[in-house]
């Protein structure tokens, strides 16, 4: 039986469906698994698995309070045809790696692959444990969790779900896919400010007793989509295990053989269900942790020192990954502690306070498993021409910071273990800066760069983002990064 307990010391204990249902523990900590469970298959028996029955082999052993019936449901409504991919996640090589495509869900991004499932997760939790209060998602975004947690949650009875984005950081394609969603329970809100603003201001309203006693008033709880959710971790450990298989599969690895898994990071959400992978007993050598400009993780890695003070937030290419207070650093920390809320709890302080921390010389010895790295602008673009070029394979910008960090990665260390790469985001979804990447003019209408990108490409455009220029506007408000509970009651009222 699995519980899950708060990073900061609280003793409070859930299952899976509370925890899911919560989203932050009271503390203001995150929910993370007392024990990590152990794979139960062995790769062999999952060889010749497709998506749904690998991941049926994950989460059940995550969430022991579901049934497997509840999970079987959950797991065949979210990866059906919706996905555009047969296999739902193609793990394709290209020159020196090995690229997990988990962007062919409705949004184009590898958030599809969380928040398809997150609603059927969180409903199911609902019945099980008889909440009656209607769930108001409250969601923070640096652009693609925004779409794919409207998607995941438009007309689920009893839910409501509300986005608030940063206005002058996310890219057109992203911004409009967002204000076009239909859906009565649908709100989306541009913020002036940043990702970081959005997410404190969202944390903020999540620990304040005041603001919650008002929403019961109203029949409401609060709950998050975002990778603070316990919920929205555990369906992302399912591809790091479908990966290993598949490269067991076509023949690059032996099983019980190591691979490398390099994440283009932000909130450290996709990194950290690599981690929980290998405690499942994935075997991974290192973890590379990708940054862009924003490298607060790469000197952490490199350091043991998290420092935002005085740091200079960059907007991108790579907007997606524009972060600096990455949030599922803590759960990684507490693993690493040896479960040593109190430790955590201390370090989260001093950021609040200090705007940085350093970890102790237990945690530092843990990131020896982690490498960490950058790639600037220039760098993305270059990446993303060259690998077009030459072998003919399209990243987007957030995975082409992943790609260039490896090659640094591969050159600095000279480790050949066959290596994976999250692959986070179709490259439509980035088309200005493709097109400028693989040759082609500086569009600065994303619409006119997606048309330009499949002439020049002949790669398929997702159906998401297909017509989307035409789609009618429903959402245009703009609020005050300081006034998001305002926003939160105006739509609920
Ligand atoms: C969210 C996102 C990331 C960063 O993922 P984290 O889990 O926040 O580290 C990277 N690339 C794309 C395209 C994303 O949408």
């Amino acid at each position: 039986m699995i519980q899950y307990k708060s990073t900061r010391g609280s003793q409070n204990m859930k299952n899976g469906a509370q925890a899911i249902i919560k989203g932050i523990a009271e503390d203001k900590g995150l929910y993370v698994p007392d024990t990590f469970p152990k794979l139960q298959a062995a790769i062999e028996d999952l060889l010749d698995c497709d998506y749904r029955q690998v991941a049926a082999a994950v989460l059940p052993q995550f969430l022991t309070d579901y049934t497997e019936e509840e999970l079987a449901h959950c797991i065949n409504s979210a990866y059906d045809a919706k996905f555009e991919a047969e296999e739902v996640v193609p793990v394709v090589k290209a020159n020196n790696a090995w690229f997990i495509e988990l962007y062919h869900g409705k949004t184009a991004a590898f958030k599809d692959m969380a928040l398809s499932i997150l609603p059927y997760l969180l409903t199911t939790a609902m019945k099980k444990e008889k909440e009656e209060s209607k769930i108001v998602i409250l969601t923070a975004t640096s652009g693609d969790t925004g779409k794919a947690a409207l998607e995941g949650f438009a007309d689920v009875p009893n839910t409501e779900i509300i986005v608030f984005f940063p206005d002058a950081g996310v890219s057109q394609v992203q911004k409009q896919q967002m204000v076009t969603q239909e859906g009565a329970n649908t709100h989306v809100f541009g913020i002036t400010g940043n990702f970081d603003d959005a997410q404190t201001g969202v944390k903020k309203i999540f620990g304040n007793a005041e603001y919650a006693e008002v929403l019961a008033k109203m029949g409401c709880k609060l709950s998050s989509a975002n990778s603070i959710n316990i919920g929205r971790l555990v369906p992302q450990v399912a591809y790091y295990v479908w990966s290993y298989v598949q490269l067991v599969k076509q023949g690059a690895l032996k099983a019980g053989e190591p691979m490398n898994v390099v994440v283009p990071t932000g909130n450290f959400g996709n990194i950290l269900a690599a981690y929980y992978a290998k405690q499942m007993g994935i075997p991974v050598n290192k973890f590379i942790c990708a940054s862009n400009e924003n490298k607060v993780l790469t000197d952490f890695i490199n350091t043991g020192i998290y420092d935002i003070s005085g740091r200079e937030f960059h907007v991108t290419n790579s907007p997606s990954m524009d972060i600096l207070i990455s949030s599922n650093l803590e759960r990684l920390l507490f693993h690493l502690s040896g479960n040593d809320g109190d430790e955590v709890k201390k370090l989260m302080e001093s950021l609040d306070k200090n705007k940085k921390y350093e970890v102790s010389d237990k945690i530092k010895e843990g990131l020896k498993e982690f490498y960490g790295g950058f790639a600037d602008e220039t760098e993305t673009k270059e990446a993303i021409g060259k690998l077009y070029k030459e072998n003919n394979y399209l990243m987007d910008t957030h995975t082409a910071v992943a790609y260039k960090v490896y090659q640094d990665y591969r050159t600095q260390t000279g480790d050949e273990t066959p290596t994976v790469i999250a692959s986070t985001a179709s490259a439509y979804k980035f088309a200005e800066a493709v097109c400028d990447a693989v040759g082609l003019p500086k569009f600065r209408n994303g619409f006119d760069a997606i048309s330009a990108l499949n002439a020049f490409t002949g790669v398929k455009v997702p159906k998401g983002l297909q017509n989307l220029e035409t789609k009618k506007v429903l959402h245009t408000g703009v609020v005050d990064k300081e006034q998001l509970w305002d926003a939160v009651k105006g739509s609920l009222e």
